[in-house]
């Protein structure tokens, strides 16, 4: 046999969660040909003694969906070992879309994910209308990882409706148009079909964005849709609940509903879940209930906790107060001058400490009360990270201080963590690691893209959980986030390193691998700012069996393929 690429030598760790051990994986084309030992000289070798070879990562929960226009290498996933994305999750596509209403998409996107319209006008070459046309076009972009996409709710309802979509309820010509595109987008290939009730998710002009329009009646159609096509996965915040009595009935319906989507149904229903105590726990054991009835649930974990993340580059809590605004207005060189003038500068500390913080309405990413206890100084890149508190006290002056002196000595680059809204409850995040209907995802990578940074979720598994705090082996969290996300969303040929698979793999060194610290970058379309956070530890990461990095810096490969669901594409031996 002769192999395209032999990566010899290193420790598989196959994603199965099985132990690991020590062989060669030989690729022949975008498919892994053996596992074991090869003796043959491959065209390319990779030498991985001392490494970890494991498949590539999955993220099931982004929204690349418009990143992926301008940004062929799939930043900042693919520095953490992602070679595989799903975006479009919470009911937010580009598609289907009026030509002459992508204004109004773009109002779905600019508030709940953060992203600057003015960034997507410049970024975006519109060329499609309908659901299929655009996975056409995703399938035609250069790129250097895999994508599959949802069918958003919030996007379908503003094309069916238009403007009504922010405010009635549908009509049965609504729904017909609905339910007739989705049953389009999942015969081409949509790998689920996603929508939100959260109240997290409005529009820029703090309207809920049109999912959250949507009453049970319209739901339930759309998911019988996907009951008829009979593949795709149902991703959401909530189920409409609106039409409940009071509170004893919303737990009632809300438990009705799943029923009857995910058993009655057969839909697959996947949410994000947040380790809190309890709530983490009473959605396992809704998970385990639907399951003993016959249907299926999959939390979504994250391992860290949804960090904002703070700067005077970006957003800061004190945005919020009278006394910064005009400061904040002014042009960098201009807030330093000020920061840097004493009498200036007291009055601001003063506010930080002392202001009005009402303004802050609770939504999203936004910044919000400075928590001088929660709030930590971005110097590791895992943790720990020192608070601003635990400075304030060893430099004995104020939290506030601490941080306009770290934002002052660093021309403003210095990055701060706002703690999680929904705080983790570690004995909570644990039972939800290992619960077996969960897959720890939620990235929300292509989003936020100033705000939050857990693109590096992955690598803050196998640096933090995994070698500093041993919580699990190795194979048990490479299996986290490879087979248990590819068999949560179908992705029958990936999520295992075994013969026959797609040749999508990391070469990792597992004593080293870890988040490095963010920094902001101005590289969007329209010169935009986000946040760039790499890894240290990848030596190799191979998509459809081409080297796509080494030591972290792209080839120029862009072997990556859209993946449609088994519907649409069925995989080879069954075709
Ligand atoms: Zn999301």
């Amino acid at each position: 046999m002769s192999f395209d690429l032999v990566i010899r030598g290193g420790t598989v760790v196959d994603g199965s969660g099985l132990g690991g051990y020590r062989a060669d994986v030989g690729i022949v084309g975008d498919r892994i040909a053996l596992v074991g030992r090869i003796k043959e000289r491959g065209a390319r070798e990779i030498d991985a003694d001392g490494l970890v070879v494991t498949p590539g990562f999955i993220d099931a929960h982004t929204h690349m969906d418009a990143q992926i226009f301008w940004d062929r290498q799939g930043a900042n996933s693919c520095w953490h070992g992602v070679t595989t994305v799903v975006m479009g999750n919470c009911g937010f596509t580009l598609a289907p879309v009026q030509s002459d209403a992508r204004a109004l998409v773009v109002r779905n996107l600019e508030r709940a994910e953060d992203m600057d319209p003015a960034v997507l006008a410049a970024g975006i070459e519109w060329s499609w209308e309908t659901f299929p046309e655009y996975l056409d076009t995703i399938d035609q972009l250069p790129k250097a990882i895999n994508y599959a996409s949802n069918i958003g709710h919030s996007a379908l309802r503003t094309w069916a409706m238009g403007d009504r979509a922010f405010t009635d309820a549908a009509t049965p010509d609504d729904l017909a148009l609905m339910t007739g595109q989705l049953d389009a987008a999942l015969r081409a290939g949509a790998i689920g079909f996603t929508t939100s009730q959260s109240q997290h998710h409005e529009t820029s002009d703090d309207r809920p964005v049109p999912s959250r329009l949507a009453d049970w009646r319209e739901v339930r159609a759309l998911a019988q849709t996907m009951s008829d096509f009979g593949a795709g996965i149902y991703e959401g915040v909530d189920l409409p609940l609106d039409d409940a009595a009071d509170d004893a009935d919303r737990e009632r319906l809300r438990w009705e509903r799943t029923r009857e989507l995910t058993v009655d149904l057969g839909v697959p229903f996947t949410e994000g879940l947040l380790a809190t105590n309890p709530g983490g726990l009473d959605r396992l054991a809704i998970y385990d209930r639907i399951a003993s009835e016959g249907g299926r649930m999959i939390g979504q974990a994250h391992c860290r906790g949804i960090n904002v993340l703070l700067s005077f580059l970006t957003r800061l809590p004190f945005d919020a107060l009278d006394e910064w605004q005009d400061i904040r207005a002014l042009p960098h060189a201009e807030q330093q001058r000020v920061l840097r003038d004493p009498s200036a500068r007291e009055k601001l500390v003063d506010a930080a400490m002392r202001g009005d913080y009402t303004k802050w309405r609770g939504i999203g990413a936004m910044p919000r009360k400075p928590d001088w206890d929660g709030i930590r100084v971005y110097e590791r890149g895992l943790p720990p990270n020192p608070t601003l508190n635990e400075l304030a006290v060893a430099r004995n002056t104020t939290p506030a201080d601490v941080m306009i002196d770290l934002a002052l000595d660093t021309d403003f680059e210095q990055l701060f963590i706002q703690p999680s809204l929904y705080p983790q409850d570690h004995d909570v995040l644990m039972k939800v690691l290992r619960h077996p209907r969960t897959v720890m995802t939620f990235s929300d990578s292509g989003a936020h893209m100033s705000q939050i940074c857990d693109s590096s979720i992955h690598t803050h598994l196998l640096g933090y959980w995994v070698r500093e705090q041993g919580e699990f082996t190795l194979e048990e969290a490479v299996r986290m986030i490879t087979l248990a996300p590819a068999l949560a969303w179908g992705f029958a040929d990936r999520g295992l390193l075994r013969e026959g698979m797609a040749a999508d793999v990391n070469v990792l060194d597992p004593d080293v691998v870890a988040p490095s610290v963010p920094r902001i970058v101005r590289d969007l379309p329209a010169g935009g700012k986000r946040l760039e956070q790499r890894a240290v530890g990848f030596h190799t990461t191979v998509v459809g069996g081409e080297v796509t990095l080494v030591d972290a810096e792209p080839t120029g490969a862009l072997p990556g393929a859209l993946i449609r669901n088994r519907i649409a594409a069925p995989p080879a031996d069954v075709r």
